[in-house]
């Protein structure tokens, strides 16, 4: 059983997102994250994806399909994947749901609901560390990553304007998605406006008699 990861920016996707990896023991293809290693790479591909996310914009169907496909296709037998940050899109759904129905794979697909509000409010004030990424509250008070050390910066994207494109962005295409997964009972509510530890429970309760 897949698992597909919804929540706006700031709901703590990435983070229980990790947990939940952890807890299934599953694979785990997060968006972000392949698209940062990606940035870094001195080829065509790599420069196009610097070029959009420092921009603020979202890197197009295409491209994030040809990342996805080249990762499922070097899945092992019997592992279970969640998805963080795909799909965003009517097209990207499409493709996702074509290329899992093409393996057999069949798949649930989690919301954690925050409000837009609250989604500006914590991505205007959380730092993320300049080495791993792992992003942190304004709650948090050290200066260094507790996982390496490394230094908490602002992200260069964190700034009022680009979320904002960003909130629209999810509002406009993913919602979307989310509805098209809802319609077919796929999909499974948590409140992410709690804190972390309490997402968790919830998410626990609602996937365990799914994964166990
Ligand atoms: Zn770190």
């Amino acid at each position: 059983m897949d698992l597909i990861l919804f929540g706006i920016q700031g709901s703590g996707k990435g983070t229980q997102g990790k947990f939940l990896r952890e807890r299934y023991q599953t694979e785990y293809f997060e968006t972000g994250g392949q698209l940062r290693k990606l940035a870094k790479e001195d080829s065509p591909l790599g420069k196009k994806i610097k070029h959009i996310i420092e921009a603020g914009h979202l890197v197009s169907d295409d491209v994030v399909m040809e990342i996805v496909a080249n990762f499922i296709n070097n899945i092992a037998e019997g592992k279970s994947v969640i998805f963080d940050g795909i799909p965003r899109s009517i097209g990207q759904a499409k493709a996702l749901d074509e290329l899992l129905a093409k393996r057999n794979r069949d798949f649930n697909a989690v919301i954690l609901d925050l409000s837009t509000e609250s989604a500006m409010t914590r991505l205007t004030t959380r730092r993320i560390c300049e080495n791993c990424k792992t992003a942190y509250p304004a709650t948090y008070k050290e200066n260094t990553c507790n996982e390496c050390e490394g230094k908490l910066i602002t992200r260069t994207d964190d700034n009022a304007d680009s979320i904002r494109v960003r909130l629209q962005a999810y509002a406009d295409e993913t919602m979307p998605v989310i509805t098209r997964y809802e319609n077919t009972g796929k999909l499974i509510h948590v409140d992410g406006e709690k804190d972390i530890e309490e997402v968790s429970n919830e998410l626990y309760e609602k996937l365990d008699p799914i994964f166990k």
